[in-house]
């Protein structure tokens, strides 16, 4: 069997949960959108269950998922409901929804009385891609409250910058945040991952805690508790000896400074490792960091075992996890963890409770 996998830890997950709960204070919806980043919605979700406050997904297909799943926690649409066939969705599987669109209110006016709906109201304060003006909020919060079908709104907005600790930007975000929404009653929810670890002006009464669970420090630096949940490993299956001078892969972009004995590896873009890395990329073999070396192919990936003479076939390659933090792969990739994270694919995933 191709030994390509990612481990995923629910137990680190879980740990993770309490401590961003924890430095928040309050209520946290565990942030479960596009499959968990990665991870696996259903299983990441069932590990949450029991002690977590709510989910949060994207969109109403991920919450279906769920609740077919047998989730019953309450869930949250953080892009909303896109028409009305989807409001009778929202109704049925009782999920709660983001507004953050006229559109979304006009859709709501005209719908059936139904159950009482669990608006989040969404604040643009600042970042400027979704979300009410702060002069409009006023009226679209009595509007939700004037057509009888909205239970209890939540006032919320989202922060561009908030894992960059040295901007102002949060801070007048927040400012804005709490002049726009300052007459209006119920409970606010500003802080994703950077706002809880770097922004406590911005804690409230919700957190919305997504690459915190898996792991991934939003803000690398001081060390801060967290545990990687998913570990990708594969291991190796061929070994070469190679002369100095040859080279090594396509287009020949490593070639050989030593003679130099050369791994592959069963994993490759094809399996959401980025072919974008350059030589030199940590990955630790039997927990011994080495580089990589070549080309990432759709299939297969080369490391350099000239200095690992116990590495033999069949030695374990973490690509990363506890040995190669994931957001060191993600600065070799030019790009961030949770774009890496949600990649993943094609590979095994195996479970540890
Ligand atoms: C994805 C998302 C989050 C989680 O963000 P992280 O940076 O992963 O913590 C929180 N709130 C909203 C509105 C989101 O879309």
């Amino acid at each position: 069997m191709r030994p390509a996998r990612a481990l995923i830890d629910l137990d680190a997950l879980r740990h993770n949960y309490r401590l961003a709960r924890g430095r928040h204070g309050g209520r946290a919806l565990a942030v479960v959108k596009a499959n968990a980043y990665g991870h696996g919605a259903v299983a990441c979700a069932r590990a949450l269950a029991p002690e977590v406050d709510g989910f949060a997904v994207a969109f109403l297909d991920e919450a279906l998922e769920l609740r077919a799943a047998g989730i019953e926690q309450p869930i949250l649409l953080l892009e909303g409901i896109f028409d009305a066939a989807e409001l009778d969705e929202v109704v049925r599987h009782d999920l709660w929804m983001v507004v953050h669109h006229a559109e979304q209110i006009r859709i709501i006016d005209h719908a059936k009385p139904a159950l009482p709906l669990d608006v989040w109201l969404k604040v643009n304060s600042g970042m400027n891609r979704a979300g009410f003006m702060p002069h409009e909020l006023r009226a679209a919060w009595q509007r939700l409250k004037d057509n009888g079908r909205v239970g209890s709104i939540t006032l919320m907005t989202h922060f561009a910058r908030a894992d960059e600790p040295h901007v102002l930007a949060t801070s007048e975000q927040v400012a804005a945040f709490d002049a726009a929404t300052r007459d209006l009653p119920g409970p606010r929810s500003l802080s994703n991952s950077g706002a809880i670890l770097g922004w406590p002006d911005a804690h409230r009464d919700w957190a919305r805690p997504g690459i915190l669970l898996y792991g991934a420090d939003p803000m690398p630096g001081e060390p801060n508790g967290l545990r990687p949940v998913m570990t990708l490993e594969s291991a190796i299956m061929a070994i070469r000896e190679i002369p100095a001078g040859a080279p090594l892969g396509y287009g020949a972009r490593f070639r050989a400074e030593r003679p130099t004995r050369v791994g592959l590896v069963a994993m490759g873009y094809a399996d959401g490792y980025p072919r974008t890395v350059p030589d030199g990329t940590p990955v630790a073999v039997d927990g011994i960091r080495t580089r990589l070396i070549g080309r990432v192919s759709m299939d297969m990936l080369t490391v350099d075992l000239t200095d690992l003479p116990d590495a033999k076939l069949g030695s374990r390659v973490e690509l990363w996890g506890n040995n190669v933090p994931v957001n060191r792969i993600a600065e070799a990739a030019n790009t961030i963890a949770y774009e890496l994270l949600c990649n993943v694919k094609r590979v095994r995933f195996e479970y540890a409770d």
